[in-house]
Order: structure tokens, then sequence, then C-alpha cells
């Protein structure tokens, strides 16, 4: 595909890569005449047949609603969508599957933890700690409480590398210190935290821990009670599955305690205008209304092709195509990585001198490679390191090292035509 590729030795750990990309039918199409080199999987990776496949079997077998039907295709699609409850609670190894609650994804998770929990146990003056590294989706919610209900969200920062500072961490608790959240993988630099370490010094100051996994479930094996996590967000479509899916996990006494949030269909026991109305058990409580019934049952499925394919082994395959990337762009003058910290996932986010970031998207895309630019939803970070925007390439199980060498080649070439 590339002169580098054949110039440079392919050392890597066996992975059939071949062997997955064909089970990604979009990974054949050709964009502006060039094969597709897709790079911007930590905003959406792809979905593999064995996905695709599950919404053609849904909808044409057993679509209807759940829960509440008494006859066969209610059963059937009630079934799968509770089978996959089992799935999520086995890939996060949570203690019970009353513990996952389905939501459209981790913002969606992450809200709820806000406005129920949050309400529920938050008053004035008290502390949430988020990171720098945070998306808006882990820092707005706290901001909306801390506006309605006088809550304090303070920062914990990060080093030059991108790296949380723990003994800044530390520091920063007070007797009013509630809630610490964080995101296991920053989508912004790639930073794995230490999210294991973070709980533990939460929970010695009597602090619940809300991991936002977003970025985490794609690339490592996930043990929410090997890290003690109180709360675990994540989407569906980061890890092979589709858009409008994704799953809290929350202790089930926290779950048991917290108010429900939505109310409507589904998650009630009794309704009535002269008692009060009762709720349904954890954690049906927290599922108002029809959910995104074949997007879930298309969860699970994306679960089990990943866990098929293997956690470790995609890990250290995405490693492999991170190191050689960055050794290559790193030779590129006046470009500088964001994000060095020694124990990154596969994000690799860079700037040009005297290069617009949108610039080199939009032209890199003429070569038929999809990257990202802009700030990824993480503005107070990249303020920090002084730009409004990086672009960030990230890679997925399906990526090859010859699409790493082509990007590089991409890359030089569309530096060469904006400075
Ligand atoms: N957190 C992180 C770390 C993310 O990368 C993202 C998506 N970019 C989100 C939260 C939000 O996820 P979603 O849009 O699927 O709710």
């Amino acid at each position: 595909m590339n002169h580098l590729a054949t110039e440079r030795p392919l050392s890597a750990p066996a992975f059939d890569v071949a062997g997955i990309r064909a089970q990604f039918p979009i990974l054949e199409r050709q964009v502006h005449g060039r094969p597709l080199i897709y790079f911007d999987n930590a905003a959406t990776s792809q979905t593999p047949l064995a996905v695709i496949d599950t919404f053609r079997d849904y909808f044409c077998r057993y679509n209807a609603n759940i829960h509440r039907g008494l006859h066969t295709l209610a059963d059937e699609a009630t079934a799968a969508y509770e089978a996959t409850r089992e799935t999520v609670r086995n890939f996060l190894n949570a203690a019970d599957r009353r513990e996952i609650v389905f939501t459209r994804g981790t913002t969606e998770a992450i809200n709820l933890v806000a406005n129920s929990w949050g309400r529920a146990n938050l008053k004035a003056g008290d502390e949430v700690l988020v990171s720098l590294l945070e998306h808006h989706s882990n820092i707005v919610p706290w901001q909306l409480l801390a506006a309605q209900l006088g809550i304090k969200v303070r920062v914990i920062p990060v080093d030059e590398r991108g790296v949380l500072d723990l003994d800044a961490y530390r520091a920063l608790f007070t007797e009013r210190t509630r809630l610490v959240a964080v995101n296991h993988v920053s989508n912004a630099f790639g930073t794995i935290n230490p999210v294991r370490e973070m709980a533990t010094i939460a929970h010695e100051h009597g602090a619940l821990i809300l991991v936002d996994g977003a970025q985490a479930v794609p690339h490592q094996r996930v043990d929410v009670r090997a890290i003690e996590a109180d709360f675990y967000a994540f989407s569906g479509h980061k890890v092979y599955g589709p858009t409008g899916a994704g799953a809290l996990y929350a202790r089930a006494e926290l779950l048991e305690a917290m108010p429900p949030w939505q109310g409507g269909g589904e998650m009630i026991k009794s309704v009535s205008f002269d008692v009060p109305t009762t709720f349904a058990d954890i954690p049906h409580k927290f599922e108002a209304g029809t959910p995104a019934i074949a997007e879930v049952i298309a969860l699970g499925v994306a679960l089990d092709w990943v866990r098929g394919v293997g956690l470790e082994r995609i890990g250290a395959w995405e490693a492999t195509l991170l190191e050689r990337a960055t050794m290559a762009v790193s030779r590129i003058d006046g470009l500088r990585i964001l994000g060095t910290a020694p124990d990154k996932a596969g994000v690799l986010s860079f700037v040009v001198d005297g290069a617009h970031s949108q610039d080199i998207a939009l032209l890199i895309d003429q070569l038929g490679v999809a990257i990202r630019t802009g700030n990824h939803c993480a503005q107070p970070l990249l303020a920090h390191f002084g730009v409004t925007a990086t672009c960030r390439a990230s890679f997925a199980a399906y990526n090859t090292l010859e699409e790493v060498d082509a990007f590089v080649d991409a890359l030089e070439r569309v530096i060469g035509m904006v400075r």
C-alpha cells in the first residue's frame, strides 16, 4: 500500500488483523478514490458484521417492546435485552446484574449520577473533584450542579506529559469532598489514569469515585470490583457497538438508595393520584421509557466480539500501532505531540508549527485518512496546554502497520502543502 511499509520491518506481535478487517465491511470503502484509513476510533469505532447482523435479525424476527408483552416476540426481545445485562455484568466483572443500568451512553450515565445521586447527596459547599483531563461530559454535569446546588468543582492538575498529579490530588481532599469524577483513559491525550489508586485515596477520605470508562473499555480489561469503582460509565459506539446504547455500573447499595431520575413507564411499581407512586426495583427504576432495544442487544454482541478477539491482544496490538506512529511523527519537523504519558492508550494528539489542525484534517481526508481535529470536548485541557485544537489519530483492532505508514506519508505531504 505504501513504500515505507516495505522499507521498514513490520515487527509486531502475532495478531490476525486481516481476519479482523474482513469482519468490517466499511473498511473496504474508498474515500476520495483512496482506501479508507480510519483513525477516528476514539470518536466512534466501526462495527463488525456480527453487530450489524444483530439489527437485521432483530427487526426481521423479534422486534417488540420489552418487559410488558405476553406474546412470543415481546418475550424474545426481553430475553435478549436482559441477556445483554448479564453480558455487561460479566464484561465489567460486576457482582450483580442489577448493578447495570442501560443508558444512551457515557454522557447520559454521568448525568444520571449527577442528577440522582448528586441531588440526593450533595449540599452547598460540598466538593467534587474532576481532573483537567476530563471530557466535557464529566465536567458540565458537575458545573450544572454547582450552579444549582452551590457545590464546588475542584480540578486535579496534570503535569507537562498530561499525567495526573497524584500529590496534588491527595492535597485537594477536604472534609467536604464527596465525589471524585475521573476518566479511566483520556480521549484527548490517551493518558491511562491510575483509577485503582485514586479510588483507594477517595475512599480513605470517605468520598466516592465515578470512573468515565468511555475510552478504556475498547482497549483493556476492566474489572470494576478490582478498581473499586463506585460508578463506571461507558458507551457502546466506542467499543465496536452501536450508538444509542451504553451502561452505567453502580454498586447495588448506591443504586438502591438513589432516587429515580427520569419518570415514566417501566420504572414504576404502581402509580396513583391518591397514594404515593412506588418505583420498580433496581436497575429498572433507572430505565424510564422504551429503551434502545436493538442497540442494547447489539451492544451485547459487540462486547462478546471484543472478548472473543481478546482485550489483552487488542491492547497490545494498538500499543504497537501507537509506538510506530509516535516514532514516525516525532521525526517530523515542528510537530509536537500532546500527551506523552508513559501509560497511554492508542491516541496520538499533535499540533504542527505553521499548520492549522483543521487544514491538516481536511487535506488528509482527501488522501483517504480520517483523523479528528478540534478540542475533543476537552477545552480546559487544551487551554492549559496553550492550544485550541489538536489533530488526533486514534487506533482500533482493525488498523494496520501499513496504515500507520500511509498516514505518516500523507501527513508529511499535507504539512508540505500547507506550510
Ligand atoms: N468521556 C470520554 C472520555 C469520551 O471520550 C467520550 C466521547 N468522546 C464521552 C465521555 C462521551 O461519550 P458519549 O458521547 O458516547 O456519551
